[in-house]
């Protein structure tokens, strides 16, 4: 498990691609790509940040007043690459 402190760039170069994001509020337990997270914000360079920055600013779309997540830990989800996979929906 790597440091709350590591940044994003560290966490990439170890075969981490999702930031896994627990809600405080409904217990939603979502990933969020790295790619994704970009993707969506292009003007803020995340490579610097670490897990525990980006998590305080990740917003649960479901709870009333959106509160932060509880718990947001790196993670790795590796796709096979096969046509045909599971695919994997959030809800
Ligand atoms: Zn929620």
């Amino acid at each position: 498990m790597p440091s709350a402190r590591a940044t994003v760039a560290e966490l990439e170069a170890r075969g981490y691609t999702h930031l896994r994001c627990e809600c405080a509020g409904c217990r939603r337990i979502v990933d969020v790509p790295f790619r994704f997270i970009r993707q969506r914000f292009p003007n803020i360079a995340i490579d610097g940040l670490t897990t525990a920055t980006l998590g305080n600013a990740m917003r649960c779309q479901r709870c009333p007043g959106h509160p932060a997540p509880t718990r947001v830990r790196p993670w790795r989800i590796v796709s096979s690459g096969k046509s045909g996979g599971r695919q994997r929906k959030a809800g």
